[in-house]
């Protein structure tokens, strides 16, 4: 890293030697990332990652429509950052929530009701972080055209895992991150339709076309940029192999577990277990000192475990929802990892009960 530090430096804006390189490693990981996502690279802007991403598409938004009613949709499961950041900027009596079936999956007869013509902005993620369950965003896309309203998508957890067009899904507002990719963290990007209007959150400079104020953090984006080109290249992104594996094996040797969303379309690299009668948090520990790294299903902060709203709203009861595990694969994992994991998993469990 200190090498990088001390050979790539210059501010991208400006005009000396050093500063046309570093914006010639922008300008070509901008095309690179516009190419993984099939838009144009005017279209995509530079963020410090997908929760600036999610606030920049939702505030943006919302700076330009705060004199009309603004009535704004999204789904119970979203992140937190654009969750919280719904709930800030839009009245809460004007914030409708589409809810989950058991499954994970959407529930489409509510997302038909809930868009309609006084909806501004829909915001409905593509994968969902906690069970991996991909979204029918198509669907989405087609009933909040039909009324008028715009659709931002929250692609963070989905990008590098299933190919992305943004072309093709027809939303309107598209964010990533870096660091879910492979990227160094503190870097993601937001796509912004040609045509459509938002207004920056940050003032200062015309950085980013002036959508995004500050210098561009270039390490980081030449970083996204070459992941982009991975992922462009890449035939396929990630096999059902491994996850299937993790969890045929998990549910011969673990009694009394569920794997949630199992018959819905999911994303390889996530599976989420329902351990009954254990406690999330104590598992994540325990597994963690047989080097096997997961996290707890609902956000954890500061020790204390919430309550999911992804997982609540697929219908596990408290107990459940607090019993609930993540596991992540990657291109890098290997099958002899999943047969450690699917081992710890068994002696935790084992222990944690008895
Ligand atoms: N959206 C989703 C679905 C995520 O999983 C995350 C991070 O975990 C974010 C947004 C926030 O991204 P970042 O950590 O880059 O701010």
């Amino acid at each position: 890293m200190d090498i990088v530090i001390h050979s790539v430096y210059g501010n991208p804006s400006s005009k000396h030697n050093f500063g046309l390189k570093m914006r010639a490693i922008v300008e070509a990981s901008r095309y690179s990332v516009a190419k993984s996502l099939g838009c144009m690279p005017g279209e995509l802007y530079f963020t410090s990652g997908g929760t600036e991403g999610n606030n920049l598409a939702i505030r943006g938004m919302y700076n330009i429509y705060s004199d009309q009613e603004n009535e704004a949709v999204m789904s119970t499961s979203e992140h937190a950052s654009v969750y919280n950041t719904m709930e800030n900027v839009v009245q809460d009596s004007k914030v409708r929530l589409i809810p989950l079936l058991p499954d994970g999956t959407l529930d489409l007869e509510w997302a038909d009701k809930l868009i309609t013509e006084e909806t501004t902005l829909v915001s409905v993620m593509l994968a969902n972080n906690e069970t991996g369950v991909i979204n029918p965003l198509r669907e989405i896309v087609r009933m909040a055209h039909e009324r008028g309203a715009l659709v931002h998508c929250d692609a963070v957890q989905a990008y590098g895992k299933i190919p992305i067009n943004v072309k093709e899904l027809g939303v309107d507002l598209l964010t990533i991150s870096g660091h879910k990719a492979h990227a160094l963290p503190g870097v993601g990007a937001l796509y912004v339709r040609k045509g459509v209007q938002l207004h920056p959150t940050l003032t200062g400079g015309n950085q980013e076309m002036g959508m995004r104020p500050g210098t561009e953090n270039y390490i980081a984006i030449a970083t996204l940029g070459t992941v982009a080109e991975e992922i462009y290249n890449r035939e396929s992104l990630l096999s059902p192999g491994l996850r299937d594996a993790f969890e045929m094996g998990l549910l011969k040797k673990v009694p009394d577990i569920i794997i949630n969303g199992v018959t819905a379309d999911r994303l390889y690299n996530t599976s989420s277990v329902t351990f009954r009668g254990i406690n999330a948090i104590q598992m994540v520990e325990t597994l963690s000192e047989s080097g096997v790294y997961a996290s707890t299903g609902s956000a954890c902060s500061q020790g204390l475990a919430n309550i999911s709203r992804t997982l609540h709203s697929m219908g596990l009861s408290d107990d459940e929802n607090l019993s609930t595990v993540r596991f992540s694969f990657s291109q890098f994992s290997s099958i002899s990892d999943v047969v450690s994991a699917i081992e710890a998993c068994a002696k935790c469990a084992r222990m944690l009960r008895e």
